[in-house]
């Protein structure tokens, strides 16, 4: 889109708060790194139990009366996540059939999703909701704002942009205490039921604790973005 940009409003392009929009990605650069990191450190511990991540999903679920959600196999790399549409918990090729503590921590977080979806918690079922609006949004804010600009800044287009920009925004941060709440039954089940025994409950929190922190970053990010907007067509706006 940068034809926009070099012929009709070059300073939207090269604006000095394109600055924050690069803190966030080194944000999140430094937060994926960081659980990658983690990750793969502990895929080499093994539990002393010995027992997979998909056995711990299993024995879990059942732990906590929950029957009907399937645990399946996914290929990949940390793309572990439950799917409350059709009950499934997917464990990605390092945790599936691994028996290390990072493997059995990634298995006990998605089954904490599992359980907050048995139990109605509030915080996912507002995510939930948020969804198709986050995707509109994400979707429609950019290119709405950008048309209001260049259609002699439309006041309107740009609010109802930033708007939907907002939404994107607050759906990330509703993300934050249902991932966080995940960890913390996750890791509360896992030293509760011995799963995990002694060094390994340290382990499991810091692998847990990384992941939580790429949502911090992408919520921080998005947070720097919509203040990157405010200022640009605030800015705009006093100089008419
Ligand atoms: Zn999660």
């Amino acid at each position: 889109m940068l034809y926009i940009g070099y012929g009709y409003y070059p300073r939207f392009y090269f604006d000095w708060t394109y600055i924050l929009v690069l803190i966030g990605v080194v944000l999140s650069l430094w937060a994926s790194a960081g659980v990658k990191s983690a990750f793969n450190r502990y895929s080499t511990v093994l539990t002393l139990k010995g027992i997979t991540g998909a056995q711990a999903a299993e024995a879990i679920l059942h732990q906590s009366g929950i029957y009907d959600v399937r645990v399946i196999h996914v290929k990949g790399n940390l793309n572990d996540h439950y799917d409350p549409r059709n009950k499934t918990l997917a464990l990605s090729d390092p945790v599936y059939g691994a028996t290390s503590v990072a493997a059995v921590s990634v298995a006990a977080h998605e089954c904490g999703h599992a359980i907050q979806h048995s139990e109605n918690y509030v915080p996912l079922k507002i995510r939930g909701s948020l969804v198709p609006v986050a995707n509109f949004g994400s979707a429609i804010s950019w290119p709405l704002i950008l048309f209001g600009i260049l259609m002699g800044y439309n006041q309107t287009m740009i609010t109802i942009g930033i708007i939907l920009f907002s939404a994107v925004v607050l759906f990330h941060l509703i993300t934050l205490p249902v991932e966080f709440n995940a960890s913390a039954r996750g890791l509360r089940i896992l030293s509760g039921n011995g799963m995990l025994m002694g060094d390994e409950n340290e382990g499991a929190k810091k692998v847990l604790r990384a992941a939580a922190l790429t949502y911090v970053a992408s919520a921080a990010g998005m947070i720097l973005q919509l203040l990157r907007l405010l200022i640009l067509t605030g800015g705009r706006r006093r100089r008419d």
